[in-house]
């Protein structure tokens, strides 16, 4: 791996360090050649601390180890990004991340719609919005419409119109997930049962 260690006049690369599982963003460190080959001997991740001026292995106090899966390079070679199991919270103020409650685990669009879905629920007041009108009718209406998109996406399965059953899937997993938060859950709940038992 060839790294631009120079380009601060420092010996430093700025080294992200990624959550291979949650994709999570742990924190950011630097490294110097040093740090980078202790790092990649010993599978845990050791940044050059320019507070302590010295090599750090994240972990030799708090026993938070970074546990190392993989180094990349980036395009110029200027900066690394570390994928890692971490052991424990990797912020020594106890969150996971160093950004405590922003960029945990998200779904992606679906983070985004089930976003949409809770402020429906806190305005269910709001005339213009299909959702927040199924919220005024409650928990069984919902119920009833997950029970009539997941009859619909049955019938097109069994058909071999690939447009209609993708639709009335889509029609689905939106319903489920309003019923899910009409119940106080989101997807994450579930993905936490279906995790354990894995
Ligand atoms: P540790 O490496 O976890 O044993 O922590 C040792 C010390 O390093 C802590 O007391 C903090 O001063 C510092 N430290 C630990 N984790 C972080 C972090 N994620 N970001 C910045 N400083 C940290
Ligand atoms: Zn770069
Ligand atoms: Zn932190
Ligand atoms: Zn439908």
């Amino acid at each position: 791996m060839k790294i631009d260690f120079n380009k601060n006049n420092d010996g430093l690369v700025p080294a992200i360090i990624q959550d291979v599982k949650t994709k999570n963003v742990l924190m950011l460190g630097y490294m110097d050649q040093e740090a980078l080959d202790v790092t990649q001997e010993t599978k845990r991740v050791t940044f050059f601390s320019r507070s302590k001026r010295r090599l750090w292995t994240k972990g030799e106090e708090s026993g938070n180890f970074l546990n190392l899966v993989s180094i990349k390079n980036d395009c110029d070679n200027d900066t690394l990004l570390v994928m890692v199991n971490p052991e424990g919270p990797t912020c020594h103020k106890g969150t996971d991340t160093c950004w405590a409650g922003d960029n945990t685990q998200n779904f992606g669009f679906l983070t985004e719609l089930e976003e949409i879905i809770t402020s429906r629920k806190e305005h269910q007041d709001d005339e213009k919005s299909y959702v927040a009108s199924l919220f005024k009718k409650g928990i069984n209406k919902i119920a009833q419409k997950v029970g009539e998109e997941a009859v619909e996406t049955v019938i097109e399965a069994k058909d071999d119109n690939d447009e209609l059953f993708l639709n009335e899937s889509a029609d689905l997993l939106f319903h489920y997930l309003i019923l899910l938060q009409a119940k106080g859950y989101t997807l994450k709940d579930i993905v936490k049962v279906l995790e354990s038992r894995h």
